[in-house]
């Protein structure tokens, strides 16, 4: 009996942990709002992405099937979306981010910000216009392509039952701890994470430590430099940080969006000042866009927005 038992017993626990990982991604997907009803195309191609020399495949020729991309620009054109028919989301939305560039989205909660991040990451297919990535509409190439060229830094990282040294090179599965010490520390997570007591190996997520929303957002940086896509989503906490840690987190956001096309969910205008162009939403249709300065220089709704933040200490406030 005791024979069966251990086998028996050690089964139990690998179900247990298989379950706990389903469910970990389950909650993955269901934050990220993911619907799998997008499907690949018969033979899509996947977007080539150039790993950095001293890599190994990745270099050289790309192999068959695959669609060398020279600059991962990303535009949306004429996009109109509805997650449900009767209830259009977005209008007719058109924008550009340069390869390299940040575009950044404001405007108040509903307006379809988010909504944007999910299609460009391909979780829904739109229903009129297209959103290209290097010139390819995303909809004839290989899903699997698109997240691999794309690293999303959520509003609520979601953390996995593990250690934070797996967390982190969840990022890149294969990293050397040198690597996942690097990016933790260019996140700027590296000291908070070496005075926990069991360092790189401390369990986090709902059984481990519990991290701040901040830590979390730091791990899911560090994360997203590790995997060092060409292109960025960065949708930021709504929930108020107070401003050492603010300001600490828009230094890491910099240095993680630097030469990527970057697309920024912005609640806080003072991380919108630098963007190659910012777009105001609202109820689905862009109403502003431009720079900040021509945008405060035309009096509108971004410029009301920016006096209330003022006011409010920088603070996310509801669009005026
Ligand atoms: P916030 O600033 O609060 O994050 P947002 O501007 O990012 O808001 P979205 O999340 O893009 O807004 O949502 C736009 C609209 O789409 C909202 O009215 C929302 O209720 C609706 N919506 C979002 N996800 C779904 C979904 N999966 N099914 C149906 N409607 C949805």
């Amino acid at each position: 009996m005791i024979q069966l038992y251990i086998p028996l017993n050690f089964l139990g626990v690998l179900y247990r942990e298989i379950k706990q990982s389903l469910t970990d991604l389950d909650r993955m997907f269901a934050l990220m709002d993911r619907e799998r009803e997008v499907a690949d195309r018969p033979n899509a191609p996947a977007l080539f992405l150039p790993l950095p020399p001293g890599e190994g495949q990745g270099e050289g020729a790309p192999a068959s099937n695959v669609l060398p991309v020279s600059d991962w620009t990303v535009r949306f054109e004429h996009v109109t979306f509805a997650y449900d028919p009767a209830r259009v989301i977005l209008h007719d939305v058109s924008f550009e981010i340069p390869a390299g560039k940040t575009v950044a989205v404001v405007g108040p909660s509903g307006s379809g910000k988010s909504t944007l991040a999910r299609l460009l990451y391909r979780f829904y297919d739109v229903q009129q216009g297209r959103i290209t990535i290097g010139g390819h509409d995303v909809r004839d190439v290989q899903q699997a392509s698109v997240r691999r060229a794309i690293g999303i830094v959520p509003q609520d990282t979601v953390l996995f039952n593990d250690t934070v040294e797996y967390n982190i090179a969840y990022g890149r599965p294969g990293a050397s701890r040198t690597e996942v010490e690097e990016a933790a520390r260019a996140a700027r997570i590296h000291d908070f994470i070496t005075s926990t007591p069991g360092g790189y190996q401390t369990m986090v997520g709902e059984r481990g430590l519990k991290l701040s929303g901040g830590e979390k957002q730091r791990v899911a940086i560090a994360r997203t430099l590790l995997k060092n896509p060409p292109i960025l989503i960065f949708d930021e906490a709504t929930s108020a940080l107070d401003s050492a840690n603010e300001r600490a987190i828009q230094a890491e956001l910099r240095t993680a969006a630097r030469n990527k096309t970057t697309l920024l969910i912005a609640h806080r205008l003072s991380t919108v000042v630098d963007a190659h162009e910012i777009l105001v939403m609202e109820a689905g249709h862009v109403v502003e866009r431009g720079t900040h300065e021509a945008l405060l220089a035309r009096g509108g709704r971004y410029a009301r927005m920016w006096q209330l933040q003022q006011r409010h200490g920088g603070d996310a406030v509801p669009a005026a």
